[in-house]
């Protein structure tokens, strides 16, 4: 079973999903919860983030999503405590067309998680940059979104599509889906353009952003190329403290901060 499954979905490119589903899990497990990474991108971002070989695993969340292997044979541990992953690679982009036919196509991922036979405290899966029914399936097996962004000019155009994309959602498949909140992604107070955008995002959605902008930091782009979580590549830069309040904003907004059960 899992407690809470949060989907960090944004269809733009580019803005900070996988960063901040990374670095977030793993403050998160940090504290001792069970944490299950799912990759849903066919780029792998998550796997190769993480230190482990994308052409080198078993099952992955194609063979998850397609029932072709038992959930818990998709799932792997990491280098980092608490932490486990579901792997992916580019096989997954056929995934698209392999679940056309299916029943319930959309419901795959919540079906997943439900058969895992495992305990976690939270599953957070990192979805592509489309609003595709991997994204679908991912909003439809979350109990709350996270939308990383970044605060550039089209930012708001994209944000609209993605709240009505999560409205249909939650009409037509999982009407408990919530927006747990907006995360900023690679802030720099010192552009104009940024602080105008982000006092824009507040005007339509303060309630829903979180406290604190995330900064612009080398070491969390370093990170993955050393195959570690920022947390445990460089704990103490101002990037990697700000995922680590906002995972602790996670465990509040969850109503997970008073530990596990
Ligand atoms: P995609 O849509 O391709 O999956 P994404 O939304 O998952 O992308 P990331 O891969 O997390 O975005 O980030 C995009 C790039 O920006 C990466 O090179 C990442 O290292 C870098 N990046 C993310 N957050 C920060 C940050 N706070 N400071 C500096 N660079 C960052
Ligand atoms: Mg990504």
């Amino acid at each position: 079973m899992v407690r809470y499954t949060i989907a960090f979905a944004n269809q733009k490119g580019g803005v900070g999903k996988t960063t901040s589903c990374i670095n977030t899990a793993a403050a998160v497990a940090a504290k001792g919860y069970r944490v299950l990474l799912v990759d849903c991108d066919p780029q792998g971002n998550t796997t190769s983030g993480l230190g482990i070989s994308k052409k080198e695993v078993k099952y992955t969340t194609y063979e998850g999503l397609l029932g072709e292997a038992s959930p818990r044979d998709c799932v792997i541990p990491t280098a980092v405590e608490n932490l486990f992953l579901v792997p992916s690679n580019i096989q997954l982009a056929g995934a698209e067309f392999d679940l056309i036919d299916m029943e319930k196509r959309e419901a795959r991922m919540r079906r997943f998680l439900n058969d895992l036979g495992e305990d976690y405290d939270f599953a957070m899966i990192d979805c592509p940059p489309s609003l595709s029914m991997l994204t679908v399936n991912a909003l439809s097996a979350a109990d709350g979104v996270i939308i990383p962004m970044q605060c550039e000019y089209y930012a708001l155009e994209g944000l609209t599509q993605l709240m009505l994309t999560i409205r249909k959602v939650k009409q037509l498949y999982n009407p408990g889906l919530t927006v747990l909140g907006i995360l900023i992604t690679m802030y720099n107070g010192r552009l104009n353009l940024s602080v105008q955008v982000l006092e824009e995002i507040k005007k339509y959605y303060a309630d829903k952003l979180f406290p604190e902008p995330i900064p612009r930091s080398v070491k969390l782009t370093e990170a993955p190329s050393y195959g570690m979580p920022a947390v445990q590549y460089d704990k103490y830069n101002k990037g990697t403290q700000a995922y680590i309040r906002a995972a602790e904003e996670i465990l509040k907004r969850t109503g997970m901060a008073a530990g596990r059960v």
